[in-house]
């Protein structure tokens, strides 16, 4: 059961998703070149002026990498803005295309698990 109420983020629980996922992550930062490819393939980044915020690389790095490079240890505020990018800045459509093989919806679906191992959700109030 990962679920937590707290408004304490649960480490534990954090680490223990991460763990799980270490090779997949591991990959993504070190291959991720920063050559903003994905970023054509993406209709949300392009029909948001090219707001960063929307770049699918943005959105891995902001968040499960993130996590990863700060081993979980992160604030609920941290983590609610974690929610906001991977919840409400894509919508899993798998269009984004990256020539180094990474494979970014996965990374964002982990991002998720994340949010709701902590009771973060979508946020419907925005
Ligand atoms: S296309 Fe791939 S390597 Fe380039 S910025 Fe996007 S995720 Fe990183
Ligand atoms: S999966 Fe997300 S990041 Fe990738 S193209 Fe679709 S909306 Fe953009």
């Amino acid at each position: 059961m990962e679920s937590n109420t707290n408004p304490t983020p649960d480490k534990p629980v954090i680490q223990s998703i991460l763990a799980e996922h270490k090779k997949q992550i591991k990959i993504g930062l070190t291959m991720c070149a920063h050559c903003s490819l994905c970023a054509e393939s993406c209709f949300l980044y392009m029909s948001h002026e090219g707001d960063p915020q929307y770049m699918p690389s943005y959105k891995f790095l902001h968040s499960v990498g993130r996590l990863y490079k700060k081993k979980g240890d992160v604030s609920r505020a941290q983590l609610e803005t974690m929610r906001d990018l991977v919840f409400e800045n894509c919508v899993l459509c798998t269009r984004c295309y990256c020539p180094m093989g990474i494979d970014i919806p996965a990374l964002i679906t982990l991002g998720r698990r994340i949010c709701r191992s902590q009771n973060l959700f979508r946020n419907y109030d925005r």
